[in-house]
């Protein structure tokens, strides 16, 4: 009852396609769902340069085994025609409760009762959507890290509702298409990795912002003094400055202090991590 072999994305964007991507890479059919066919133009563009990337970065894509998951891979904007046969639908639309939430209402009527629902949110728990999935029982959180191909995690995480059969088939399914799968006991904000990862970058931000010492310095600090291959702000480049500024300025009064001076300092002058060139480091 829970095999998982049709695979269904919602949402194209930066995750969803290395979902997608990934799934069918590791040899399983998947349609990945957007909103309108401007929307899959840009998927199929953005499925095109996976294959590129994973051609460069990953063994054997370069065998043939990257355009064999292109072929694996069917793009639709009918969500009902999408899900008509899914085992699993994997959510990565926008973090926006109210388009979630209209999203899992349509999905729920349109998906055989069978189907296992799983959101890739970051921020929302699941128990915020599972009244919206008309399937509290087979809902859980399955949440991916960007660039999955190398930072394999994939933290599952349910709700009291969850069935345990549904969580060990997701995980089961996670190490299939080659994820670590990370399994999570009960609901926390953040999962594992940004429950570590947050207070980290932050507390390196306070001693740069606090004038206590240069970026450098203190990523020279953590590298030499843990032997890890990346401190505070070279993280900082490769997520991008956006997404932590816009979680700081909406924190407590010392994140906010915090969001004021990554903007003074970096945002306002187009330094935005390595996609820009320039953030903390330059690139290129
Ligand atoms: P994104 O903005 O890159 O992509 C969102 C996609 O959803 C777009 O292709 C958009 O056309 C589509 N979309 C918009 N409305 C839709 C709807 N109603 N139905 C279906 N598709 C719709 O976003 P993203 O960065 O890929 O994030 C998606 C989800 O993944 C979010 O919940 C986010 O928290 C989570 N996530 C993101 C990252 C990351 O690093 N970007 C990491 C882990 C988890």
């Amino acid at each position: 009852m829970n095999d998982i072999t049709r695979v269904v994305v919602l949402g194209t964007g930066v995750l969803g396609s290395q979902i997608a991507f990934q799934t069918a890479f590791r040899g399983f059919p998947v349609v990945a769902y957007d909103i309108d066919e401007k929307a899959l133009a840009a998927a199929k563009e953005r499925f095109e340069g996976l294959a590129a990337t994973y051609r460069a970065e990953v063994d054997g894509a370069a065998d043939g085994k990257a355009e064999e998951a292109l072929a694996r891979l069917s793009l639709s904007s009918d969500l009902a025609d999408a899900v008509k046969d899914a085992d699993l639908v994997i959510e990565a639309i926008p973090e926006v409760l109210e388009i979630k939430r209209a999203t899992f209402e349509k999905l729920a009527a349109a998906a055989p009762a069978r189907t296992i629902f799983a959101t890739n949110s970051s921020t929302l728990l699941p128990s915020d959507i599972a009244p919206f999935t008309g399937r509290p029982d087979r809902f859980l959180a399955l949440h991916f890290a960007n660039r999955v191909w190398t930072f394999n995690t994939a933290e599952v995480m349910g709700t009291a509702d969850t069935d345990p059969a549904v969580f060990e088939a997701v995980a089961a399914f996670a190490e299939r298409i080659g994820m670590v799968p990370i399994r999570i006991h009960k609901e926390k904000a953040g999962y594992v990795l940004n429950s570590l990862l947050v207070p980290f970058l932050n507390a390196g931000l306070a001693l740069a912002a606090g004038g206590y010492a240069e970026p450098e310095d203190v990523d020279k600090t953590w590298r030499i003094g843990t032997g890890a291959p990346m401190g505070p702000f070279q993280i900082y480049d490769v997520i991008g400055l956006t997404t932590p500024y816009n979680i700081l300025v909406h924190g407590s009064e010392s994140d906010q202090r915090l969001a004021a001076w990554l903007k003074e300092n970096y945002i306002d002058q187009g330094k935005l991590g390595v996609a820009t060139g320039e953030g903390f480091y330059r690139y290129g």
